[in-house]
């Protein structure tokens, strides 16, 4: 596997491959990784030729006072899964080269990613969707891998792609879940055990709204009652359950389930003396 840092030597690299006709697929992370992540890796594997994964805890995704400095870094370890993965090449940008002094350029994407996540944290997709446009924009991929456990995320890469006419496929994976059916994620690595005992409830209460609106409940009484339960079950704060069409992510007309749907859930899940926020999704 190669470990690169550099824009050349990447841009070397991924010429040789192209040269050679082969397909490739591309694998952004922000590093730390899990199974969840390795599930992506393996998708990727399946769909093309060389399989390539950044390691990037960017920065402009970050607001001031959210835990850009405290997020999880592993590199060495992340390196060695993703070795044994059968990898071909992990790109580790500094970010200097990814960002330098001059950098005047944002990407704003709209519709889809407007409401929800940015709802609470307003500038998070403009961040996401400029590092996805200067990755792609170096690896050159022909297919690219985002995971459901960031649904308004991927509906959101899909719509950038669509919109600037980037010729990449993009390629949605399901969600990895641990055995108490709690999403996997980087930021799990925060919980002491009694946090992570309160987030593993929050599968069980999105399930039982589901079931809900399966039988008939209109989606507010649903959805105010998941709220209600996360509160009850020891949550700090719920900063939305939504139930979304699961494309457009417009809301359902006439609030009654008339065909598939996705609830997408945000909450505040109480950890030693901080919080940790949950975010996960649910097809209905
Ligand atoms: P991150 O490193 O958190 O930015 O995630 C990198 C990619 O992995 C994104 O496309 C995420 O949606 C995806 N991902 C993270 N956790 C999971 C999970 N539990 N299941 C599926 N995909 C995931």
């Amino acid at each position: 596997m190669k470990r690169i840092r550099s824009e050349k030597g990447l841009r070397k690299a991924i010429w040789a491959w192209r040269k050679a006709g082969e397909k490739i697929v591309f694998v952004p992370t922000m590093g730390a990784l899990h199974e969840g992540h390795l599930t992506l890796v393996r998708l990727a594997k399946k769909h093309g030729d060389r399989v390539v994964v950044s390691i990037f805890v960017n920065p402009t995704q970050f607001a001031p006072g959210e835990d850009l400095d405290a997020y999880p870094r592993t590199e060495k370890e992340d390196a060695r899964l993703l070795k044994a993965e059968g990898v071909d090449l992990v790109y580790i940008p500094d970010p200097q080269t990814m960002y330098n002094v001059h950098h005047a350029t944002s990407v704003t994407v709209g519709g889809v990613a407007k409401g929800l996540e940015t709802d609470y944290r307003p500038t998070f997709f403009d961040g996401v969707a400029l590092v996805v446009t200067k990755l792609f924009n170096r690896v050159q991929p022909d297919m690219a891998i985002f995971g459901e456990k960031d649904y308004q995320q991927l509906a959101t890469i899909r719509r950038l792609v669509e919109d600037l006419d980037m010729p990449t496929k993009i390629i949605g994976a399901p969600i990895a879940r641990d055995e108490f059916g709690l999403a996997l994620s980087s930021r799990n690595a925060y919980f002491d055990e009694t946090g992570l005992a309160l987030a593993r409830k929050l599968n069980g209460i999105m399930k039982r709204c589901a079931a809900d609106m399966r039988d008939g409940q209109h989606v507010d009484t649903a959805t105010d009652a998941a709220k209600a339960a996360l509160l009850a079950a020891g949550y700090s704060s719920v900063d939305y359950v939504e139930v979304r069409s699961p494309n457009s992510l417009t809301v359902l007309e006439g609030g009654y389930l008339n065909g598939p749907a996705r609830v997408l859930v945000a909450a505040h899940c109480p950890n030693g003396k901080s919080s940790v926020r949950l975010i996960d999704n649910f097809a209905v």
